[in-house]
């Protein structure tokens, strides 16, 4: 098996893209609401516009139910879309089933977040490697070509000597141990575009650096364009070129992750990094950091008119809670906006 990039692929190519996309789930209807014209939905996610580049991270960053990890699943056709394009290499797709879907999954992989919960524990490492190998077509045609294929995954995840781990149980790997398993069952599929959903979460503080410089390695050798949802912006910040900030569905903020973690424009991703523990920064925070942002996560069923973030907003103004804010320029830095009126010059308040 060869995992490398098509030779003659451009660096920076737009890999997958994802336009206006929008999800609601319907909520469970009682007797009562069959009589009502209109049905309630959860708004998990609305309006998103995001460009996966080869060589390239994008972080999706927000606190939990912000809608990131609905934005990961709609990509990799796991739930059908309410609204909005997916497209892989400019062609719109959408979820389809049998072959199609294997076509689409071989270019588009996930990573998920509980390694222990994505590998069958009654499995050893070379039947879930093997597996992803045969249904994606990568495992040779004799014994020995597998065998080297199923080595040479093993290897680029830095689990070596192959053979240590070719045999083991889920259970007797360390959990980073287990994510790098289920980094290379994704590489099996020599995939074009990684969906990470928040990979080291649940890894052990001292390991999930290795789990990053191991993805950032693999998206450089094999020119892979990778989307990292995380909830920590300052892990974004290291490991992302592009962040992304979502709030209650909707992005509020976006641009190179410099620019978006160092000179943060939305009041939201302000509160963010105020929240990120960072000891050279406990000395300056502002006395009324502690105070912004108080609040709870708007109910997504009826969310709140204007701009999602106005109940918890300490900068909110009358117009914040009519109008839908737009994505403005920030001027810092090229391509770095917010979906905040603060930022509208016709405002007058920056
Ligand atoms: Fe705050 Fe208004 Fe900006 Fe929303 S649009 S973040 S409420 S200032």
């Amino acid at each position: 098996m060869t995992l490398s990039p098509e030779a003659t692929a451009p660096a920076d190519e737009v890999v997958l893209e994802a336009i206006g996309l929008t999800k609601h789930f319907p909520v469970r209807r009682k007797l009562r609401d069959l009589f009502r014209r209109e049905h309630e939905a959860v708004h998990a996610v609305d309006d998103v516009h995001l460009t996966l580049r080869r060589g390239r991270v994008v972080a999706l960053v927000g606190e939990s139910g912000s809608g990131k990890s609905t934005v990961a699943r709609l990509l990799a056709q796991l739930h059908p879309r309410t609204g909005g394009d997916i497209r892989l290499h400019g062609e719109s797709t959408g979820v389809k089933r049998g072959r199609q879907f294997r076509a689409y999954v071989r270019r588009v992989q996930m990573i998920f977040q509980d390694p222990f919960a994505s590998l069958n524990p009654v499995h050893t490492i070379r039947y879930h490697l093997t597996r992803s190998l045969r249904i994606h077509g990568n495992a040779g045609k004799s014994a020995a070509e597998l065998e080297r294929a199923l080595a040479d995954l093993l290897t680029r995840v830095s689990l070596t000597p192959p053979e240590r781990y070719l045999d083991k149980f889920p259970h007797e790997l360390s959990g980073g141990q287990r994510q790098r398993v289920a980094i290379a069952r994704a590489l099996g599929a020599n995939p074009e575009a990684l969906l990470a959903d928040e990979p080291v979460s649940m890894l052990d503080v001292s390991i999930r650096l290795g789990v990053l410089n191991l993805l950032r390695d693999l998206k450089e050798r094999l020119d892979l364009a990778i989307l990292y949802i995380t909830h920590d912006i300052a892990s974004a910040r290291y490991f992302a070129d592009e962040t992304l900030v979502m709030y209650a569905g909707r992005m509020v903020e976006g641009g190179d992750s410099e620019s978006v973690t160092q000179s943060p424009a939305h009041p939201y991703t302000r509160l963010l990094i105020d929240s990120a523990p960072d000891p050279d920064r406990l000395h300056s925070l502002r006395p009324d950091a502690a105070d912004r942002g108080n609040g709870e996560p708007p109910s997504l069923i009826r969310p709140p008119a204007g701009c999602r973030f106005h109940p918890r907003c300490p900068a909110a103004m009358p117009r914040c809670t009519t109008d839908l804010p737009v994505r403005l320029e920030i001027g810092d830095a090229p391509g770095h906006w917010a979906a905040c009126w603060l930022y509208d010059r016709k405002e007058g308040t920056r």
